[in-house]
């Protein structure tokens, strides 16, 4: 059985699997995962059609990045999006694009970006070892020793550490990756979650399951203020959907317990817009219940949470008076929950923190501390907003490792 190679690369999801098509076009490459099969997280990314990259230039993956945007000036660079979707089409995938720049396969298949990957990986002859677990990586002098569980010793020059980040533990996701950076010398970030449900302490259970569509979600904190217009959703006991996942991954890292977040519910009127609306219909529907009017301006379950909290009882809309209006107005103009946490690491689509990227050189993914031995995807404290920038940083930090460690750079 072979075990000496040039590269070795630990993660067989995105990152690791362009790493090791990059690598081996130069030099012989293993790939160690511990899943039964590659590529398991991708497998259920955008909802499992796979929305692999963001059709747009480096500036906007750049603005979509929310930690260390910077770091990544390079690797996108060198790899863009469009590279990106080259590769896929020239590889045998088809790709379509959709709203918002998002690019898909057009079969609508995560599975079909698995298995162009995989293809790509045969054709070079990287070998893959999978249900492997690592027992201890040590470097004595230039060569990289793995030991796995099994007792199999692995040796190579250059080992890249694609290991992921700690969201989705069902999909092979662990800490492997920090507690080798550690070992090796490497400060890591706390990791936190982003893209995540926002959990609140106030009591939502009759909202699971309502949507509302183009409301602005936003808050202050520290002094800074964040707002996100779209769609939000409630489950159980969080706010989420795209403005709430937005927002999640902007305040992360702040102190954000108890501090209050607010729904505009009719952003596109400013509030003597509602009031010339108040004023007007309440005339008209002079007789209408003011419970059976908020029907009007609500989903039924988002009013009558909203018709409980508020409050107006008991009154037809003639009735009600000018102070009753103006409550109104506050509150759909401002409607607060109180933030309890950012939903579990495990639930967030992307981990925040992760291997510290002031040890990391920009244009190799090589640690600075440690030659010859690269982190790349999402093990680095590097993430992005949702529309593909997240597989994309995978991608071109891959391609960095991936190239750097064949010596194609
Ligand atoms: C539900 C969901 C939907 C998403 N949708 C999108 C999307 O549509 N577009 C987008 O851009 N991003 C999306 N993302 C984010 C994206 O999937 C990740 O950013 C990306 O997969 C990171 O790639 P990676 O290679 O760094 O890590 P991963 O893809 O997580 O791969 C890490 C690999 O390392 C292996 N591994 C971990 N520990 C060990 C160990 N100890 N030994 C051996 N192997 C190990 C794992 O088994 C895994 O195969 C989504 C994420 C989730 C959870």
């Amino acid at each position: 059985m072979e075990t000496n190679f040039d590269v070795i690369i630990i993660g067989g999801g995105a990152a690791g699997m362009m790493a090791g098509i990059f690598a081996s076009e130069k030099k012989r490459v293993l790939i160690i995962d511990h899943n039964e099969k590659l590529g398991k997280k991708l497998y259920i990314t955008g909802k499992g059609k796979c929305n692999l990259t963001n059709n747009s230039e480096v500036e906007t993956h750049l603005n979509n990045i929310v930690t260390n945007s910077k770091f990544m000036y390079s690797a996108l660079n060198n790899f863009t999006a469009q590279d990106t979707i080259n590769f896929f089409e020239t590889n045998g995938l088809k790709t379509r694009t959709e709203r918002g720049n998002r690019v898909f396969p057009a079969s609508d298949k995560s599975s079909d970006v698995i298995k162009c990957l995989v293809n790509c990986l045969n054709k070079n002859g990287v070998k893959v070892t999978l249900n492997t677990e690592i027992k201890s990586v040590t470097k004595q002098g230039d060569v990289f020793h793995i030991l796995c569980m099994s007792g199999v010793e692995y040796t190579c020059n250059s080992l890249i550490v694609a290991t992921g980040g700690l969201s989705y533990a069902g999909t092979g996701a662990s800490d492997f990756g920090f507690q080798l950076a550690k070992q090796f010398g490497h400060k890591i970030v706390k990791p936190v979650s982003a893209l995540c449900p926002i959990v609140v302490n106030d009591d939502v259970s009759a909202l699971n399951g309502v949507s509302l569509r183009n409301v602005t979600l936003y808050t202050k904190i520290g002094g800074k203020s964040y707002s996100q217009f779209g769609d939000l959703l409630f489950t159980y006991n969080s706010l989420t959907g795209p403005t709430a996942l937005t927002m999640s991954s902007l305040i992360n890292k702040l102190n954000i317990k108890n501090q209050t977040i607010s729904i505009d519910f009719k952003p596109a009127l400013s509030q003597e817009k509602l009031e010339e609306k108040f004023k007007r219909e309440f005339v008209t529907f002079a007789k209408k219940d003011y419970k059976n009017y908020l029907y009007t301006l609500l989903p039924a379950k988002m009013a009558d949470y909203f018709y409980n909290s508020v409050g107006i009882k008991n009154k037809k809309l003639a009735d009600l008076t000018k102070a009753d209006r103006n409550i109104l107005i506050t509150h759909l103009k401002k409607f607060d929950f109180s933030i309890k946490s950012l939903d579990n690491i495990n639930v967030g689509i992307v981990t925040s923190g992760g291997v510290d990227v002031k040890d990391i050189d920009s244009h190799t993914c090589m640690s600075k501390l440690v030659k010859n031995l690269y982190f790349v995807g999402e093990v680095l404290d590097v993430d992005a907003l949702t529309g593909g920038f997240n597989l994309q940083i995978a991608w071109s930090t891959g391609v960095l490792a991936g190239k750097s460690a064949a010596n194609l750079t």
